[in-house]
């Protein structure tokens, strides 16, 4: 397994709100939201808790586990610390186990896998305009441009019941997969991210390559991305 990850503030924002890490097969990226440097914090406990949690021989309940704990934290750090009120954050996660990966996300943050030429996001976002997309008001391309395009119908740290699932998928030899926040899915087409992704070059290559092509293109919002290899 080979891994490459990059993330950029981008060409436009002061911060950067993205937060990633990894360990063993372990992967995460967290977009987080909040003024006076709240997403930044929101972001880094998720990842943080995520991290440190326990993964034994039950990877949904293990990433189940991860995804509460990392919600509980950022829920105890806004009650001890006002400034930080209305702070949240997206969370994607992949485990690879075996021939299995394990994924789970809240928010607009994604996991792409790419078999055999062929890439398929393995979210969806928890978005307005996914919703929009869904029942057929808007078009994918008028997405990208709606004024509405970053506000989540479900994020960590935000108050009342968390909805979220744990799916897993069959992992071929040869796959790439892609966790990325929406500062390059929101810019860049998903026909130029699979071109970057098949081109043959090694995961730390492509990640710059993705954070370039988002900058490219305007650099909008913050840019994380995490590719692996097995
Ligand atoms: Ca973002």
């Amino acid at each position: 397994m080979k891994v490459g990850a990059k993330t950029d503030k981008g060409k436009v924002r002061e911060q950067n709100e993205d937060t990633f890490g990894y360990r063993e097969t372990l992967f995460v990226i967290a977009d987080g939201m909040g003024g006076h440097q709240a997403g930044e914090v929101a972001s880094a406990i998720a990842v943080e808790n995520v991290l440190a949690t326990a993964i034994d021989d039950d990877p949904i309940t293990s990433l189940q586990n991860a995804v509460l704990k990392a919600n509980a934290a950022i829920m105890e750090e806004v009650s001890k610390n006002e400034d930080l009120s209305g702070m949240g954050t997206t969370v994607a996660i992949l485990l690879l186990v075996a021939e299995q990966a394990f994924i789970s996300h809240v928010g607009d943050s994604r996991i792409y896998q790419l078999t055999d030429g062929k890439l398929t996001q393995l979210t969806n976002d928890h978005s307005f305009v996914a919703e929009l997309i869904k029942n057929g008001s808007i078009t994918e391309e008028e997405a990208k441009i709606h004024p509405q395009r970053n506000v989540l119908t479900r994020a960590l740290g935000t108050p009342g019941h968390l909805d979220f699932e744990v799916n897993s998928f069959q992992i071929h030899d040869g796959d790439k997969f892609l966790l990325c926040s929406d500062g390059l899915t929101g810019i860049v087409a998903e026909k130029i991210i699979k071109e970057i992704l098949i081109s043959g070059e090694t995961p730390q290559i492509i990640a710059e390559r993705l954070v370039e092509q988002a900058n490219a293109e305007g650099g909008t919002d913050n840019i994380t991305v995490i590719v692996i290899e097995v």
